[in-house]
């Protein structure tokens, strides 16, 4: 079975950065995802369509299709009471925030100084060229639900994050 529109792929995978630091991985078929409904970058999701179980690959995806280039708009200073008064901030904590659109976004400190935190919105991997060793461990069909919700479910049923 080919990974095309509608099947669920189990992938492992690692992903290094352009100076082949890790990134990211996952091995041992945890990793599980719904294609063709963006539940992962576009650049991976385009580099295993017509992939099959046993198949291996690398593939290289630009900023634009993966996590986007970094914006400096995201960039902000904000005033130490906009945090909860009782934490110790701290670079490298993350906060959920409210964008000006209204949506809900994660926002890492990047630094405190004084009444002053600097906050960065951006993804962690905005701005980085992607590097993937993946390979592809099952295909299979999504059941009606999963299509329905446009993820997939775990093996004991439904499970939400
Ligand atoms: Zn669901």
């Amino acid at each position: 079975m080919e990974i095309s529109k509608d099947k669920v792929a189990t992938l492992n995978y690692v992903l290094k950065n352009d100076n082949g630091e890790v990134m990211d991985e996952s091995q041992d078929g945890q990793f599980t995802y719904l294609h063709g409904a963006s539940n992962i970058i576009p650049g991976l999701e385009s580099a295993l369509e017509g992939k099959k179980a046993g198949d291996s690959m690398s593939v290289s995806v630009a900023p634009a299709d993966g996590y986007g280039e970094r914006d400096l708009a995201q960039i902000q200073q904000v005033p130490r009471n906009m945090f909860p008064p009782d934490v110790d901030i701290e670079p490298g904590m993350q906060f959920q925030a409210q964008s000006p659109e209204g949506q809900m976004m994660v926002v890492m400190v990047t630094a405190v100084n004084g009444d002053t935190v600097s906050v960065d919105g951006n993804h962690p991997l905005a701005g980085e060229n992607l590097h993937f060793d993946v390979s592809v461990v099952d295909v299979r069909d999504a059941s009606p639900e999963e299509l329905e919700h446009g993820h997939v479910h775990g093996p004991d049923g439904h499970h939400h994050e």
